[in-house]
């Protein structure tokens, strides 16, 4: 993995910060020497993982993506981190995102854009395009993103690796820099879904300091799959009611995805499966709906970068100055503009219009999903309208952008969870673009997904 690093990150940039590799191979020494003595080891032990860079890491710098935090190194481990450490992995660098997580290609990072590895000339996706382009890459085993409103779904899309949001609730948030609290969950990338399952377990479960976490119970997602037996008679996906959502097939979605989610749904149906259309009527209100309520919190939550209690400051003789220089030179514009469309929406006078409404908007489309959740048992999509794009294509027109969200933002706005698998090609590059096809289960059941999704591998 030291070598794929070094080979490939001139070219794809991953990372917005790489691990020391004496460091590393002294953490992989010490597994070895357990090993040998005969000591137990954890299920992550000597397993590279890249971390999203809005994730906090003690003793590496953690940026979010953006200017304002360069140079800052957490003092503490974000949960999610201390549990993998705790199990044996290594950290073997922070991976690129757009700033703060705002963006669905990584071109929108402070730094530096990272390129897709099917073909260069594309972007690998975002918000955790890091994430995704470094397992892709096989620059690391598995990674964790995050995911407010599709950076771990539609990233793995773009690059071909199998990509979980968890429920909301499922993972602790502490440590991951908030984008819209409300929306956020830490997630999962592999090249395998058992890589991913494995690392769901290790991350995982309820946390005293992230009162929105969880205390469900939690499977031992990895076992639960090998588990299965498909060369028995005892066909586990026999009946298994499989919605697919008419709303994310129609217009604005390339034919050549359509047909991969048609030929996935085939496949499915050829394993035991009864697949049906099934309709979300508030589907297409999702997209307005998730950019107020994420702009509206993100705006509330990015007041803490003042430059006085981390990051770069611009030194200014007094305080307002120094607020405002900091924060028009640290922030990129994306997330000016998504600071001011937030702090519109929720000003006196437009807060009814917008805010409430959207948060309307938020129930019905849980009672949707509620609805068709209850008549089948999982529902799929395409995780994204095309495969990867060209690097620039839409870096002028951010409503196209948004546009390519709609498959992804109502799961976050109902707290479900999502798993996607690579489940065909589409032309371009030089040997085709993979394409994912996303599978949204009831809540806390992670577990179902992951099993259905251990077919497509
Ligand atoms: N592309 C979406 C946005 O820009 C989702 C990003 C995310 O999930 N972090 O808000």
């Amino acid at each position: 993995y030291l070598a794929r690093i070094r080979q490939m990150e001139p070219r794809i940039q991953s990372f917005l910060h790489v691990a020391e590799e004496e460091k590393v191979m002294r953490e992989a020494e010490k597994v070895d020497m357990k090993v040998e003595r005969g000591e137990e080891i954890g299920p992550l032990a000597g397993v590279l993982v890249g971390v999203k860079d809005n994730i906090c890491t003690k003793d590496m710098p953690s940026t979010a993506g953006s200017k304002i935090l360069e140079g800052y190194r957490p003092a503490f481990d974000a949960t999610a981190v201390r549990k993998m450490k705790k199990l044996g992995a290594i950290i073997v660098g922070k991976t690129n995102l757009d700033e703060f997580g705002m963006g669905s290609t990584t071109e929108g990072s402070g730094f530096h854009g990272t390129a897709n590895p099917w073909d260069l000339s594309r972007v690998p996706g975002g918000s955790s395009g890091g994430s995704a382009a470094a397992v892709s890459a096989r620059q690391c085993v598995v990674s964790l993103g995050s995911d407010t409103g599709g950076s771990v779904r539609q990233p793995a899309s773009f690059c071909g690796v199998v990509g979980i949001k968890p429920t909301y609730g499922r993972v602790s948030r502490f440590g991951l820099m908030a984008y819209a609290s409300s929306l956020d969950v830490i997630g999962c990338m592999g090249s395998s879904v058992i890589d991913a399952a494995i690392l769901l377990n290790a991350i995982s479960g309820h946390d005293k300091l992230d009162s929105t976490s969880s205390k469900h119970e939690i499977v031992d997602y990895a076992s639960d799959i090998i588990s299965k037996d498909f060369t028995n008679s005892s066909n586990p996906l026999k009946g298994l009611r499989v919605g697919m959502i008419k709303e994310t097939l129609g217009e604005g979605v390339d034919a050549a995805v359509t047909s991969s989610i048609q030929a996935s749904a085939l496949h499915l149906e050829a394993l035991g499966c009864v697949v049906t259309e099934v309709s979300l009527p508030s589907f297409s209100l999702g997209l307005p709906a998730y950019y107020v309520l994420a702009s509206s919190e993100s705006s509330s939550n990015l007041s803490r970068y003042d430059s006085v209690r981390y990051g770069n400051q611009i030194a200014a003789d007094e305080i307002t100055a120094l607020y405002g220089d900091s924060r028009a030179n640290g922030f990129g514009s994306e997330v000016k503009m998504r600071i001011l469309m937030g702090t519109y929406a929720l000003s006196a006078g437009y807060y009814d219009a917008y805010y409430k409404r959207a948060q309307r908007v938020r129930t019905l489309i849980k009672k949707s999903f509620k609805d068709a959740l209850d008549s089948n048992d999982i529902l799929i999509s395409p995780a994204a309208p095309s495969a990867a794009y060209r690097i620039g294509e839409k870096t002028n027109d951010a409503l196209a952008m948004y546009a390519g969200d709609i498959s992804t933002v109502n799961v976050n706005l109902a707290g479900l969870p999502a798993l996607v698998v690579p489940c065909g090609f589409v032309e371009g590059g030089t040997s085709g673009l993979p394409v994912g096809l996303q599978m949204i289960g009831a809540a806390f059941d992670e577990a179902k997904l992951l099993k259905v999704g251990h077919v497509f591998e």
